[in-house]
């Protein structure tokens, strides 16, 4: 097992999970990537006949339970390495994301278990996104997103995409998880919100808004 073969059972297993689909389409991997068709379609070639996944043309692939093993030890991996790099090493959210990358394929589970002992069991990464259990079960997530508060609206950021650009963005606003954001404007002509935080007025477009996740709260 690679680590190119490894990072395809992890976003197909992110993907699948996120969204919570069961198929995954060739596309969507090759968009996540920007790899192009005829890599993709080698790679999972080969991950199907290593039984990883189960490809059925047209229609897309899916994990086998051996593969969402793999995955999921990795996403795991991945998560606890973030907590201990925001919680002990001070990096900030939208840094973490390369060099966990790198340590996930690095660390043995009995390395990534103690690390989770010493970091108190978190439950979720850096990014609120729930840490799978080693059995693969992950809490329902919360996919209720900015983009679905109206104007009056007082919300929580819980969860954000792992997108570097959008974390640092965030980061640029003081805006992290746990932030309140109320909202003073929603503008769908130009697609955008106006948002205040404790310390000043944001712009966020629609498409940002549709990366960030959380709930409305009454104050
Ligand atoms: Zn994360």
């Amino acid at each position: 097992m690679n680590r190119a073969e490894e990072d395809y059972l992890k976003l197909i297993y992110e993907l699948q999970v996120e969204a919570n689909k069961p198929m995954i389409k060739n596309n969507e991997i090759k968009d996540a990537f920007g790899y192009t068709d005829q890599s993709v379609n080698d790679m999972i070639k080969r991950l199907n006949d290593q039984k990883l996944v189960r490809f059925i043309p047209y229609k897309g692939v899916s994990l086998t339970k051996k593969g969402t093993h793999i995955a999921v030890k990795l996403v795991r991996a991945h998560r606890i390495w973030e907590v201990f790099l925001t919680k002990h090493l001070n990096y900030p959210w939208y840094r973490v994301h390369d060099e966990a990358e790198r340590l996930e394929h690095a660390s043995s589970e009995e390395m990534v278990e103690e690390l989770f002992t010493f970091l108190g069991k978190p439950k979720t990464c850096s990014h609120g996104n729930p840490i799978p259990n080693l059995d693969g079960e992950l809490p329902a997530l919360n996919d209720f997103m900015l983009m679905d508060s109206n104007v009056g609206d007082t919300f929580v950021v819980e969860r954000a995409t792992d997108d570097a650009y959008l974390l640092k963005m965030l980061d640029d606003y003081k805006i992290g998880l746990n932030a309140k954001l109320h909202i003073i404007e929603k503008d769908s002509y130009n697609e955008f919100l106006k948002i205040k935080t404790d310390k000043k007025e944001v712009i966020l477009t629609f498409s940002s808004a549709k990366k960030i996740f959380g709930r409305n709260i009454k104050i």
